[in-house]
């Protein structure tokens, strides 16, 4: 059975959630007029505005999947769409997509230790770990598993590359480095440029890393956290331990019961009591030689009681029809959640309204929605996705993505918007994840119309590519592009780049995934204008084209399309 296909009807009638049809009525006030939808086929910044406004008021508490934010998100965004005259694009004929979630909270009172030999010490949550469960279950009880270091923990047949040898996890817990192997290799070490160099591959991902450790059976698997590797520091790492979001009753292996980041300096501890020094185990996962093993007369235990929560959340999406290639997708998506409601700040406001993150993309895409209707019919289809739980996971699209509704084999290209810099216009634009996908020239050809050029993100080693929706349609196979604002600092037209790098600071520092998040009438959206305006020129473009963008070969995922591409010579025409 299809677990995402559950009715509205249904849900309503399993969960007794008030949610579906009856509530689209309920925010009647926010509705946009559909007498004044304007029927210009440019990007306008006052409904962007507008809209932005509505989904980062405090009527919508914060959009968190699950709460009565959602209800009200979901109906606004099926109106928008629906006074669009756009078709529903969800399952059977709705607008909607079934997201089955779980919640987990580990219980404050819980603990996680090693041994090392006859000596205990107990790792305390938060601070020497950061762990959780993404599975669906009451407790979780480790007794003295075996701890197994994997290095990198790569599995690369096609970099010649393998952590792993014979090693068997089954019933184990394995510690993993964070980032790829020639993360900080020097350029005269052989591993250097085996993993992209500086850019991280999806090698150097945690999620990349717990999969791996689900296929091989792992009990629990923890990343040893360093700042500049990871991307981030331990305070983010670590600013919710035990809470987690996950995707309930998914097929595949199981996900390792326990999971999470290790404090370096715990790390460093728990070696060095084995005998063993980091830094050096470090130097020697660089090598092709190194080989997993399991840490001599070192144990684990952990024993957790577990709140479990079961939430049922909606991806919205929408489907302009195309007139002779209808059975060709292009998709257009954000994400609608944000994080709810947390401690008051100063001010006393407890709402963090992810106006930019994501209200803005969403925005961006209910705009492409509109202009693209305006304009002429275009032979491929355009399904506007605004995905769920991203925050907590990507799990909205990661939903879609396992059981689409239109197959990913012929899926042309997604194009993703999440976070916009509200500064103003610039001369640039910031790709994410070079050497993925030709896209990247068609962002250089409709960058040149607006006398713009493309400019590489500028961290690429923090792996930004893999941390949006578009990623779970990347991996498996589908072109994609991210337009996102804090990938680098933009060269703005008033005070160039360092004024482009500044507004990240502030926003990053001061306002993402805070209450500072909101609304503001001096916004200024020429500049998230004009990048929206990007995609419109290259859905037009592919609209009308036969073309399939392809995956570079430097693509992690290019044997992935070349097997979809292989899916879709054998599809049947319709
Ligand atoms: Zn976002």
């Amino acid at each position: 059975m299809n677990h995402f296909n559950l009715s509205c009807l249904t849900l309503t009638l399993m969960l007794g959630m008030s949610a579906c049809t009856e509530s689209i009525n309920s925010v009647a006030d926010n509705q946009v007029d559909t007498a004044s939808t304007p029927k210009s086929e440019a990007i306008e910044a006052q409904r962007l505005s507008d809209i932005v406004k509505v989904l980062a008021s405090d009527e919508f508490e914060g959009r968190a999947p699950g709460g009565p934010g959602e209800v009200k998100t979901i109906a606004y965004l099926v109106d928008q769409f629906e006074s669009l005259g756009l078709e529903p694009g969800g399952t059977n004929g709705t607008w909607t997509h079934a997201v089955p979630l779980i919640h987990t909270q580990l219980a404050h009172d819980g603990n996680v230790s090693v041994s090392v030999g006859d000596v205990s010490q107990i790792l305390q949550q938060g601070v020497d770990v950061a762990v959780s469960t993404v599975r669906a279950v009451e407790a979780v009880e480790i007794d003295a598993a075996p701890l197994v270091f994997v290095g990198f923990g790569a599995n690369a047949p096609e970099r010649g590359w393998d952590d792993y040898g014979d090693i068997d996890l089954n019933g184990k817990v394995a510690i993993f480095l964070v980032n790829d192997p020639d993360f900080s290799a020097k350029v005269d070490e052989p591993v250097a440029g085996r993993f992209g160099n500086k850019r991280m591959t999806y090698y150097g991902r945690w999620a990349y890393k717990y999969e791996e450790a689900a296929r091989r059976g792992a009990l629990a698997a923890l990343v040893i956290h360093e700042d500049k590797a990871a991307g981030y520091g331990w305070s983010v790492a670590s600013s919710a331990p035990g809470d987690q979001f996950a995707l309930a009753g998914t097929s595949g292996p199981l996900p390792p019961l326990l999971q999470g980041w290790l404090h370096y300096d715990a790390a460093n501890a728990l070696f060095a009591a084995a005998g063993l020094d980091l830094v050096e185990q470090r130097r020697l996962a660089r090598s092709d030689d190194f080989t997993a093993f399991e840490l001599p007369h070192v144990s684990l235990n952990a024993s957790f009681n577990v709140d479990l929560e079961k939430i049922q959340s909606q991806n919205v999406l929408a489907r302009l029809p195309g007139s002779t290639q209808a059975d060709e997708t292009l998709m257009v998506s954000s994400h609608w959640d944000a994080y709810g409601q947390g401690e008051p700040d100063l001010q006393g406001r407890t709402v963090r309204p992810g106006a930019n993150d994501d209200a803005l993309g969403t925005a961006g895409v209910i705009e492409l929605a509109r202009v693209l209707k305006a304009g002429p019919p275009m032979a491929r289809s355009v399904v506007f996705a605004v995905w769920t739980a991203e925050e907590s996971g990507l799990l909205g699209s990661a939903a879609y993505a396992m059981n689409p509704i239109y197959p990913l084999y012929s899926t042309v290209a997604n194009f993703t918007l999440d976070i916009l810099q509200t500064a103003g216009p610039s001369r640039d634009v910031i790709l994410v994840g070079e050497g993925q996908s030709d896209l990247e020239a068609d962002l250089r050809r409709a960058a040149a119309l607006q006398s713009r050029v493309v400019t590489p993100e500028n961290l690429p080693e923090n792996g930004l590519f893999f941390r949006a929706d578009h990623f779970s349609l990347a991996r498996q196979g589908v072109p994609v592009l991210l337009l996102m604002g804090i990938a680098g600092g933009a060269d703005l037209l008033e005070g160039g780049r360092a004024a482009g790098d500044q507004w990240i600071a502030d926003y990053t520092d001061n306002c993402y995934h805070q209450t500072c998040d909101a609304w503001s009438a001096d916004w200024d959206l020429r500049g998230a204008v004009e990048d929206i305006e990007l995609f419109h020129t290259i859905l037009r473009d592919l609209g009308d084209s036969t073309r399939w963008p392809q995956l570079k070969s430097s693509s992690e995922f290019s044997a992935i399309r070349a097997e979809s591409e292989m899916q879709r010579a054998m599809a049947p025409p319709n």
